[in-house]
């Protein structure tokens, strides 16, 4: 059964990727609806109100970096740029066995930019197991994208011992890192995924995070959907979509769970990867299919205590990382939201096993435990209420095997593409790479009406030093991924 619409594009999703694509085709001048399977449009960047206190809350805290490149100018077109706080100084602070550790952000040129840094991660590791990192500075900062991903097919923990880290300095600085940069144990992680995250992050000076001063959503979500309103488009709510419809080579139609059919010229599938386990094309794809299955979901859960006093002046800190651990990052959104008073806290825990049939006071007694690790006058504080949010697939994993995996916004099939987190971006999966995917996606499928959109903006290169170090080849005896 036919239904009759306008659309000239038809979009599956509403997460960033999907209305940041949708917006993006709408100000080329595009009629798109965007179909979307829950009652609320953001996905994974969702905010909903509490039903106790009406305080607007996220699925989870999330942040910002200053190399989030694609979401900050979907942002500043949004209007909704100045809405982010940002801490340019210190880069975190670190809860390290009981200790506070502020670690500076510098400008100074890479590789200097990490020299104020030293003092202080000297306390924690030997300057001995510091220098056994050298080797892996010096292979990741010639790796290009295609050396990148030669590394795709081993773990990260075996990558580091092939280079020679240190076992403290992995225990230390590189597990943390895995989980704080990719949710994902260092043993679960793709080489090619740490190492190319990292290549970034030792090659750029200033990196600093930032934090919504409002709902995550409100930055995006609304913004989004006046864009595609006003061309004429359309953002329906649970509205799945049941199977996508392919004949000849060509996308032809998107249909409903009611058994109905939406034809138009184009389609962008803004999914996660999961979406695509069931044949939802009716159409063999072995590479989707490989693709849907290959990533697991990292499951996080995030809580929200509301407390009846100031705890801390501190906007952010992150405990190193432990097994015997709940959470890793906790974010006093009292103190860069302007809604709340008293203490509203978020934290998150990552790529968590255990936890997650543990009762919710369970979990609350343990997060406030942690806080009061940190912050001791949250050890008197009352919790006037909390919230515990269990996410199933908070991002999908990045084991080995999976960059490869990752697939373009082009699709074997005229007038279908690809956007989502997980597709090929080059980035690590995020509120970023879902933004450039949208913006990739849009500019693929703006052309096909003929209309030109340069919106994409190229993923982060290394500069000062670390960039004439790119230009020397990679010997291959200096290869251990091949290896
Ligand atoms: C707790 C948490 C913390 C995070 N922290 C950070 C952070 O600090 N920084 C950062 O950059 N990123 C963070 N992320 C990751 C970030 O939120 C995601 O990478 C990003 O939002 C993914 O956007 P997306 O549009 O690709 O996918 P999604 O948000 O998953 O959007 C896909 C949409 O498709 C819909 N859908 C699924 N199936 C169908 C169907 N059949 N028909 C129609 N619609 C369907 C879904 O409901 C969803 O709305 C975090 C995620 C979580 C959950």
């Amino acid at each position: 059964m036919d239904t009759a619409h306008d659309a000239d594009v038809l979009i599956a999703g509403a997460g960033v990727a999907g209305l940041s694509c949708g917006a993006a085709l709408a100000e080329a001048g595009l009629k798109v609806w965007v179909l979307e399977r829950d009652a609320l449009p953001g996905g994974r960047a969702a905010s909903w109100p509490d039903l106790v206190t009406g305080d607007v809350v996220d699925i989870g805290p999330h942040v910002l970096t200053s190399e989030h490149r694609n979401f900050r100018a979907l942002l500043r077109r949004l209007g909704t740029e100045g809405d982010v706080y940002w801490q340019r100084q210190p880069l975190i602070t670190l809860l390290d066995a009981g200790r506070r550790i502020a670690i500076p952000t510098s400008r100074l040129p890479p590789p200097l930019h990490g020299l104020p840094a030293l003092p202080r991660a000297l306390r924690c590791i030997s300057l001995r197991d510091m220098l056994s990192n050298l080797p892996v500075v010096w292979h990741a900062a010639r790796l290009d994208e295609d050396a990148t991903l030669a590394l795709d097919g081993i773990d990260a923990m075996r990558h580091l011992r092939q280079l020679g880290a240190s076992e403290r300095s992995i225990e230390w600085f590189w597990t943390s890192a895995a989980m704080a940069l990719l949710n994902v144990p260092l043993q679960q992680c793709s080489a090619a995924a740490l190492m190319r995250v990292y290549r970034v992050i030792q090659g750029r000076s200033g990196y600093c995070f930032g934090f919504p001063r409002v709902p995550l959503a409100s930055l995006y979500v609304p913004g989004c959907r006046a864009r595609i309103e006003a061309a004429g488009g359309r953002v329906l709510l649970r509205t799945p979509v049941a199977r996508v419809h392919v004949e000849s080579g060509r996308f032809r139609a998107l249909e409903l769970e009611d058994g109905s059919l939406l034809r138009a010229p184009a389609a962008v599938l803004a999914l996660p990867p999961q979406a695509y386990r069931q044949d939802l094309l009716n159409v063999p794809w072995p590479a989707l299919s490989h693709a849907a299955h290959r990533f697991d979901p990292a499951p996080y859960v995030s809580v929200y205590l509301w407390l009846d006093r100031p705890i801390t002046r501190e906007r952010f800190w992150a405990r190193a990382w432990a097994t015997r651990d709940l959470h890793t990052d906790f974010y006093v959104l009292s103190n860069f939201r302007r809604q709340t008073h008293g203490t509203l806290l978020a934290c998150n825990s990552i790529h968590v096993r255990l936890a997650w049939d543990w009762s919710d006071e369970e979990i609350v007694q343990r997060t406030l435990q942690e806080v009061a690790d940190f912050a001791p006058l949250a050890a008197q504080a009352r919790v006037l209420h909390a919230r515990v949010h269990r996410i199933p697939m908070a991002v999908p994993c990045p084991a080995p095997g999976t960059e490869r995996a990752r697939l373009p916004a082009a699709t074997p099939f005229a007038g279908l593409w690809l956007a989502g987190d997980w597709t090929r971006t080059a980035l690590p999966s995020s509120m970023e790479s879902a933004a450039r995917s949208g913006a990739l996606a849009a500019e693929a499928a703006a052309a096909s009406f003929g209309r030109t959109l340069q919106i994409s903006l190229p993923t982060p290169e290394t500069t000062g030093l670390m960039a004439l170090l790119r230009r020397l080849p990679v010997p291959p005896g200096n290869q251990p991924g091949l290896t």
